[in-house]
């Protein structure tokens, strides 16, 4: 580790698992560069500190009651968290820039910048007022940060409803490479918070002092860098894949079924699913039938993961379906709470992803070359899930279909030795292009590099 450049770098990830990962990462990439590293965190989904004793955490007062913080909308969760944090954030910020002010000798730290999450609209104008330079930290694709700013002009245009059934597959041409129906599924929300959220959103971004795109890397967003630049007018800087620099799950905010890894080690060469929606999806007990159903036909093993509040409808969790079919489930497959998933994913066993399409799942898909098969369920997995199946053709698609010989087929085609071969080559070379993004010359670790000189130059 570099020894310390005393300078010191405040962090505000939003608490939510998608996020905290790659601002944990963020924080270790610093540290290793010889930053100290200061945590600003909500009470709710608070990192678990003990597992980074070498950052200092504070938590901050979000107000929310446990109602509000179980809420499966998410924008109506940011914009309460939005509307709570502002003046303990302020606060807290104060503090720390008065305290550092008056460190003397060894102790002494500059801060030189904050960087948090481009979803907290009221940091821009707070770190102005107290003089500190703020970057702003984007955990989704650039294509679909740079375009989805255009999603309240489409929805009030033209996009609803759909004249003709037939046009569903028409692309975007707006939002590249997203088909009508993708459209319309992201439009299926509701709209004035909503588009008001995303212009405080677009305008801190380009107040701020940088953009940093954590989770991906030029390789994988050539579509849309230079664009962007255009667009923002701030330095942006592609770092990612984040996870490779420290891998490991070390920020879950979920104990982690241990029993996984060991389960796979029993299990043949790429011959296993690995099924998991993220942190945040839910399904209906029906929906969860057919994907059991689908994996059972299928003859493939599998390792499913179901969160305690992933199954909706009726009882918690599986509780609510019958003992006897989850032990059949069991003969050929495992179910766990929360797996170790970067591990999970670079386990000789895997053979292909049914995910959600997060981000931080299909690049960690990419990054260990597991082909996917894509059910996106809101938002930005829509796109993700397009550039994964039809730009660059490293999975199949599940078209919203979730009924069991659809499941079944698809897995059947994704391991199969003709179409699923050449599915399988392509991940492969897609993989070795992210995997030297973060190697030295890589776009990723120059792109670090320019990063550090510039938090250092403040
Ligand atoms: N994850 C995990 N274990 C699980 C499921 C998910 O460690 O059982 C991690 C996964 O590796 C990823 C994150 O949780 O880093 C989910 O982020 P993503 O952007 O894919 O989806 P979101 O949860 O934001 O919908």
């Amino acid at each position: 580790m570099d020894k310390s450049n005393g300078l010191r770098v405040i962090l505000f990830p939003l608490p939510l698992q998608g996020c905290i990962n790659p601002m944990i990462q963020l924080a270790k990439i610093l540290h290793s560069r010889g930053f100290s590293i200061t945590v600003i965190h909500t009470r709710f989904n608070a990192p678990k500190a003990s597992s980074h004793p070498l950052f200092t955490f504070l938590q901050i007062q979000d107000g929310l009651s446990e109602t509000e913080t179980s809420t499966h909308d998410v924008t109506l969760l940011l914009t309460l968290l939005n509307r709570s944090c502002e003046s303990p954030f302020r606060e807290c910020l104060t503090k720390l820039l008065q305290s550092a002010d008056s460190e003397t000798g060894e102790e002494k730290h500059r801060i030189t910048c904050l960087i948090d999450e481009s979803g907290w609209i009221f940091t821009q104008p707070i770190a102005k007022s107290l003089n500190l330079p703020r970057l702003a930290l984007s955990t989704y694709k650039l294509s679909f940060f740079r375009s989805h700013f255009v999603l309240p002009q489409l929805r009030s245009e033209m996009y609803l409803p759909l004249q003709d059934s037939e046009q569903d597959d028409d692309p975007v041409e707006e939002f590249p490479p997203l088909r009508k129906k993708d459209l319309l599924q992201i439009l299926d929300k509701e709209t004035e918070i909503l588009d008001s959220y995303m212009k405080m959103i677009l305008e801190t971004t380009k107040a701020s002092s940088g953009l940093i795109n954590i989770s991906s890397c030029e390789e994988l967003d050539q579509d849309s860098l230079i664009q962007a630049r255009e667009d923002f007018q701030v330095p942006i800087f592609t770092i990612g894949p984040s996870h490779s620099y420290f891998p490991g799950s070390s920020s879950s905010l979920v104990t982690v079924d241990d029993t996984s890894i060991p389960w796979l080690d029993k299990q043949e060469d790429k011959s296993v699913i690995y099924v998991s929606f993220g942190s945040i999806a839910t399904i209906g007990e029906a929906e969860f039938m057919e994907i059991a159903w689908g994996l059972r036909n299928s003859n493939q093993p599998f390792l499913w993961v179901v969160r305690v509040d992933s199954v909706v409808h009726g009882t918690e969790r599986i509780d609510a379906i019958p003992k006897k079919f989850i032990e059949q489930l069991h003969e050929k497959g495992k179910i766990v709470n929360w797996a170790p998933q970067q591990e999970v994913l670079k386990h000789r066993a895997i053979g292909g992803f049914l995910t959600h399409n997060g981000w931080n799942s299909t690049v960690e898909s990419v990054f260990e070359g597991v082909p996917m098969i894509c059910l996106p369920f809101e938002w930005d997995q829509l796109l993700n899930a397009r550039f994964v199946s039809d730009v660059w053709m490293v999975g199949l698609h599940l078209e919203g279909r979730i009924e069991r010989h659809v499941i079944e087929g698809v897995i059947r085609r994704l391991l199969s030795e003709t179409e699923g071969k050449a599915i399988r080559e392509r991940m492969e070379l897609l993989k070795e292009k992210v995997g030297r993004s973060v190697k030295p010359k890589g776009s990723s670790y120059r792109s670090l590099q320019y990063l550090i000189d510039y938090i250092s130059s403040f």
